[in-house]
């Protein structure tokens, strides 16, 4: 992303708003690296209809041949530059032949602006801070050359096809509504589907591997989650507490001191150990409105959350056990792991980390030797690691090149401190155990919405709501015959649709593609005839038709 260009692109944007509406007040532009962003005060509400006003009137200040002459001072600052002006950093003004002074940076002129676009409109709060006033932002960007124009647009275009949300939309897998609430997803059976389907996939090996099943409430009292120090460290993330009676609850944010819980409920001999739990465990955080995204960062969300309770010279076997649970589970979800990573504390953060050098350094050290066994070539990073303990982060490179976790391991010798967990060992006497968290595939949500934008929408076949759908080409002569193919394979364990409606064959074609449904098969006279079937893979042009048993057999 060229900077001047961009920063140049901005003024003329603010230039440009300058000239279409009254009571303009300039504010700032910065350069990011989608573009730029270009913010103002201004009485009227400006929309996304107005861009391309906005736009044309930019052209034409390109055209004038504007240039810009870089000062150091604004003979008549407003109340923004006034405090830009008092900030501690360097700012450079710029000023444009017959305009007024405008922000800072390194400036090119106008012509060297071949290709630009804005692309959004939102407001923002100057200086980030919702206490001040609100300004509208244009967020846009430019180009010197139509190559660069033409790689971007392309890119565009794929992060269109990769939105999770409107991929949510057309697939009919989530929504949300301002009446339940901001941030509160709303599954629509589809979606419902897809989360049945991985919770039976990791059912199934977690039964293997004898972990066992419990379901914990959303709530629980106040004092729990201080004791366990949640409370303190996720403050801003927990909605205030509920009195009712002589008790305070919290709506809680994590699982761990349900289970903890539970393991104090009997006692326990060494021999029982490890004590492997896990939930579908449904979960609130309260995040800010405006960072709220799609499923990626919601204020509910169900997490498959388990909790290993391990001797200590039991914790490099059980840590390799769960590499293998999170292989297979990895391979069957057909996710490809890019990196792995050692998240260790920063002992320079005493207010997030508690104060136990030793304990740092022992486990620090253990997670490294484990790794290294198991021929990983780690990532460590500093500050990474949660407030009880370091962490192994199996993360995935998102199309945008950013990591994204989908499966971490956490050693934590805090929390059996904190609850006082103990095990009787073979000499009879009451010892302390160790902690695992164990996060294999995240929320639902957010690795639903990861799932869907690294596939564009093409789910694994297991996992897809309708995996087939029949389309008589005309109800009249072929429905019947459909009916019977549809029942059969509904027989078999599929999960098919009939498309019996009155449309035409181009649209129901067309709205199963929308659906991104596997495979369509097509009835017509000659299927009836020959008692085959016609079907055509998504996104495929070519129809093959056979028998039905053949048809089975590719799809097992
Ligand atoms: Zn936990």
């Amino acid at each position: 992303m060229d900077k001047s260009i961009n920063n140049s692109c901005g003024q003329l944007a603010l230039q440009a708003i300058k000239k279409l509406y009254q009571n303009v007040e300039i504010a700032n532009v910065l350069v990011n690296e989608n573009g730029f962003t270009a913010d103002f005060l201004c009485d009227e509400k400006i929309s996304l209809n107005d861009i391309s006003k906005i736009e044309k009137e930019i052209k034409r200040l390109i055209a004038g041949g504007k240039k810009f002459e870089v000062i150091s001072k604004l003979s008549k600052p407003n109340s923004f530059q006034k405090e830009l002006m008092k900030s501690k950093d360097e700012h450079t003004f710029i000023k444009m032949n017959d305009f007024e002074n405008i922000s800072f940076y390194e400036t090119v002129s106008a012509g060297s602006i071949k290709f630009y676009k804005i692309v959004n409109v939102g407001g923002v709060y100057w200086n980030n801070d919702s206490k001040n006033k609100q300004l509208t932002r244009l967020m846009g960007v430019a180009f010197s050359n139509k190559e660069d124009f033409e790689k971007w647009e392309a890119f565009v275009e794929d992060q269109k096809q990769r939105d999770h949300r409107k991929l949510g939309q057309d697939m009919e897998i989530f929504t949300f509504d301002e009446k339940i609430g901001q941030g509160l997803p709303i599954w629509l059976p589809n979606g419902e589907i897809i989360k049945k389907q991985i919770k039976k996939t990791l059912w199934d090996i977690f039964e293997k591997e004898n972990f066992r099943f419990v379901d914990t409430p959303v709530l629980g009292s106040k004092e729990l989650y201080e004791i366990s120090g949640h409370w303190d460290h996720y403050k801003e993330n927990n909605f205030p507490p509920l009195k009712i009676d002589a008790e305070t609850f919290i709506l809680r944010p994590m699982t761990c001191p349900h289970h903890l819980i539970i393991y104090k409920q009997t006692n326990h001999s060494y021999k029982e150990l490890p004590y492997s739990l896990c939930e579908d465990s449904k979960l609130h955080r309260y995040e800010s409105s405006g960072g709220l995204i799609g499923l990626e960062r919601v204020r509910s969300m169900e997490l498959f959350d388990c909790h290993i309770i391990c001797k200590p010279d039991d914790i490099e076997s059980t840590i390799k056990k769960l590499d293998g649970i999170l292989k297979q589970v990895h391979q069957k979800m057909d996710i490809k792991i890019d990196r792995v990573d050692l998240s260790l504390h920063d002992p320079k953060d005493k207010v997030k980390y508690h104060d136990d050098p030793k304990m740092w350094k022992s486990s620090e050290g253990q997670l490294r030797s484990i790794l290294n066994k198991l021929d990983y070539k780690p990532l460590e990073i500093e500050g990474e690691a949660a407030f009880y303990g370091p962490k192994i982060d199996y993360q995935v490179k998102s199309n945008l090149g950013k990591m994204i976790t989908i499966s971490t391991i956490q050693l934590d010798f805090l929390l059996p401190q904190r609850f006082d967990l103990e095990y009787i060992d073979e000499n009879n006497e009451k010892k302390r155990p160790v902690l695992i968290h164990f996060g294999v595939i995240g929320t639902y949500e957010r690795f639903i919405a990861t799932l869907l934008s690294q596939t564009k929408g093409i789910l694994p076949f297991w996992m897809v709501p309708t995996q087939i759908t029949i389309i008589p080409i005309n109800n009249k002569f072929h429905l019947e015959y459909a009916s019977k193919i549809y029942e059969s394979l509904k027989e078999k364990g599929f999960r098919v649709k009939l498309d019996s409606s009155d449309e035409r064959l181009n649209k129901k074609i067309r709205d199963a593609q929308t659906s991104k449904i596997p495979y369509q098969i097509i009835i017509g006279d000659n299927e009836v005839k020959d008692k085959k079937i016609s079907y055509r893979p998504y996104s495929k042009q070519d129809t093959t038709t056979c028998l039905l048993d053949e048809f089975i057999k590719i799809l097992k």
